[in-house]
């Protein structure tokens, strides 16, 4: 398996950092793609990877440098006659609103060639050996109790996805560092968001709960220079900050 970081930018647009975007490949050629921020199309086709082998789309939440490139991705396998089908895991209550953008973008009043089946997000088998789990992260809370929190997708996911005894955690947007407390232990892999974090607790706590390697992804311009301020002794973790098109093999 590979992953490939397509977009590692937050919210604020920025020149070198593109919205965000993962993908996962697997030995059988299918590809797993987590988040489909703005421009991801063009990233994962510049990152070497063939958009018509994604055959899962899973999205962590509704702020829109999540999913905002969905459409164009969605386009691009129509104009390029995809004939496999799709599976898009959507958060909850958002089907409708998808389903909406997609025919008012003039895309569903003729048969697509292909079958596009749409799921609220759920916990997945993704290959003979992976599996997908979401965990719920406290990222949108904020709203919670609002109005808008009973009409629109509420709340935020992050992913666990497991091997036998492998295990990669990947935050997506969170509350708080302490939203990964419960999942860290066990995990090989971290791959970190950095806009909502305090960026020494993630290390601590990743190093105490013996993770190998950290990713640091999710990087805001405002805070390219904050990684210098980490001054916790990282122990035998392997920690770093990751840039568009990294490859991270497994
Ligand atoms: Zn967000």
């Amino acid at each position: 398996m590979e992953i490939i970081l397509h977009g590692t930018g937050a919210g604020t647009p920025s020149g070198n950092r593109g919205a965000s975007a993962a993908t996962f490949g697997f030995d059988s050629g299918d590809i797993l793609l987590i988040d489909a921020g703005e421009g991801c199309s063009r990233a994962i086709i510049r990152d070497g990877r063939n958009l018509h082998k994604i055959t899962t789309v899973v999205l962590s939440h509704m702020h829109a440098d999540h999913w905002t490139g969905l459409p164009n991705l969605v386009m691009a396998w129509i104009i390029g006659r995809r004939e496999t089908p799709v599976d898009l895991y959507l958060p909850p209550r958002s089907l409708h609103f998808f389903r909406s953008v997609l025919s008012n973008s003039w895309m569903l009043q003729k048969p697509l060639p292909f079958e596009l089946r749409m799921s609220e997000l759920q916990p997945l088998l993704l290959s003979e050996e992976w599996s997908l789990r979401p965990f719920r992260t406290s990222h949108l809370d904020k709203f919670m109790g609002s109005e808008e929190a009973d009409l629109l997708s509420f709340p935020s996911f992050g992913f666990v996805l497991e091997s036998g005894e492998r295990k990669i955690l990947f935050s997506q947007d969170i509350g708080s560092e302490q939203d990964l407390e419960v999942e860290l232990l066990g995990t090989e892999l971290l791959i970190c968001e950095s806009a909502h974090v305090n960026l020494s607790h993630v290390v601590e706590s990743a190093r105490n709960a013996g993770v190998s390697r950290l990713i640091f992804t999710h990087v805001s311009p405002e805070r390219e220079r904050a990684f210098e301020e980490i001054i916790v002794d990282s122990g035998g973790l392997d920690w770093s900050v990751a840039e568009d098109g990294l490859i991270i093999p497994l």
